[in-house]
């Protein structure tokens, strides 16, 4: 046994790094979507081809053969979003720099927020993050304007001709607005949301950016995120929510805590 060892070479060590890296990457842009279970359902369907082989089932195991042997295209087709997503994280430079919001942006953001939901004006804030979402959203106007809490709320004035669809916020500053964004096709997603949620959850199940909603029925502020809807109960939830999104992961924007406690 031990001998085995010795055939053990350093390149083996590398090899055996890399691949688990690569599994542990992969897991990480799968998880929280809708990609586990369809991994889960070839797994399964894995272990049914190797169970029919081994119990020596004929027409079980030349159907499973078929099936299988299109398993690259199937994996491709099924997965297309997420090996999109995946070839983006590979082709990024280990030093790229954020293009998050910075904090004087998202505190103009979260003003925002609240003067329109104590107005009872609906509103859909897009921030975009590592993924392009070209792809994803119509966009409707380009503004490529400085993000300002007044020009926000401007945008969503039930009155200007851009409030429809969801304002895209890009690299800090306000890009697109009257965007229209994919709706979820989530069957379990509570009925008293409407399009405008639907479409916050939609976007945000296929690209990691973080989308705000304004609810003008019911005047509720929600933060999506991964295609799940957490509603914050005042600016201070939201804040911290927020803060543990684009702060902790950068790791050193102070001047949140100073706005925090202000
Ligand atoms: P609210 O709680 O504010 O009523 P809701 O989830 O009930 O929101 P609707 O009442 O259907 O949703 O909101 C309609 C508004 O949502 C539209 O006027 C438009 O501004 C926005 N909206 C609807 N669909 C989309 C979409 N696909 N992309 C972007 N914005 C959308
Ligand atoms: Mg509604």
């Amino acid at each position: 046994m031990l001998e085995n060892f010795s055939y053990f070479r350093w390149q083996d060590f590398v090899d055996i790094l890399v691949v688990a890296f690569i599994i542990n990457q992969l897991i990480s842009i799968i998880r929280g979507t809708r990609s586990v279970q369809m991994v889960a359902g070839l797994g399964v369907l894995t272990i049914v081809y190797f169970l029919a082989g081994a119990l020596d089932l004929a027409a079980l195991s030349w159907v499973m053969q078929t099936f299988l042997s299109s398993i690259l295209l199937i994996v491709i087709i099924v997965f297309q979003h997420d090996i999109r997503r995946a070839l983006t994280r590979v082709g990024k430079s280990p030093f790229h720099t954020s293009t998050d919001v910075a904090d004087k942006e998202l505190e103009e953001i979260i003003r925002t927020l609240f003067y329109l939901s104590k107005r009872r004006i609906g509103a859909l804030v897009v921030i975009e993050r590592e993924t392009g979402l070209g792809d994803f959203i119509e966009s409707g106007f380009l503004l490529d304007a400085t993000l300002t809490k007044e020009l926000l709320i401007s945008i969503f004035m039930p009155v200007s001709p851009l409030h429809d669809g969801a304002v895209l916020i890009s690299e800090g500053r306000i890009k697109h607005a009257g965007c229209i964004l994919p709706l979820t096709q989530n069957p379990y997603i509570n009925k008293r949301y409407g399009t405008r949620h639907r479409a916050a959850i939609g976007l945000t199940e296929e690209t990691d950016a973080i989308v705000l909603v304004v609810s003008e029925e019911t005047q509720e502020i929600s933060i999506v995120r991964h295609g799940a809807l957490t509603t914050v109960e005042n600016e201070i939830t939201l804040t911290n929510n927020l803060k543990a999104i684009f702060i902790d992961q950068s790791g050193h924007r102070s001047a949140w805590k100073n706005w925090i406690t202000k």
